[in-house]
């Protein structure tokens, strides 16, 4: 009984998060390239965190995706965003990614290869086992710390490596 609720749970609170970053998403005021640098470096400091961030604007990303974060080869990192989606709770997710070491590993070097990248990742099928793990890993775990974080300024990184 307590394994189906708690299964339960675990299955439908990404939906849930889902749902309120839509609606938040939907109301926030938008902010322009200008602002949106400023609000970087307002944000990074709450995060205690000093490194360059570099913005990358597009007017659309593959599957409606409003931002990423990412790391280029040289070790720089990078907020890439819709134009007209910019708000302040989409930098400080993303913000939250960088901060928490969640784009470590990736090296995207330029604007166009991080859009083509996100085209294949949501196309391809054919997924190993790693990847698909780390999939679940991600949507269950980091991508509701980071909305959380978002709303609140709560830092509750709740889930554990796998
Ligand atoms: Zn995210």
């Amino acid at each position: 009984m307590l394994k189906e609720i708690v299964l339960a749970l675990s299955v439908s609170y990404p939906t849930i998060v889902d749902t309120i970053q839509d609606t938040i998403s939907y109301i926030s005021p938008r902010a322009n390239q200008t602002q949106a640098r400023k609000i970087i470096n307002q944000e990074k400091a709450k995060l205690r965190f000093q490194e360059e961030i570099d913005l990358w604007v597009y007017k659309s990303l593959p599957g409606g995706k409003k931002a990423f974060s990412t790391r280029k080869a040289n070790g720089q990192y990078v907020i890439g965003v819709v134009e007209d989606e910019i708000t302040r709770t989409l930098l400080r997710h993303e913000l939250y990614h960088i901060a928490k070491g969640d784009v470590e590993h990736s090296q995207l070097d330029n604007k166009r290869q991080a859009h083509d990248s996100i085209n294949s990742w949501l196309n391809n099928q054919n997924l190993d086992q790693e990847t698909q793990d780390y999939i679940t890993h991600f949507k269950n775990c980091i991508e509701p710390s980071a909305d959380l974080y978002s709303w609140t300024g709560l830092d509750i990184k709740h889930c554990q490596e796998n």
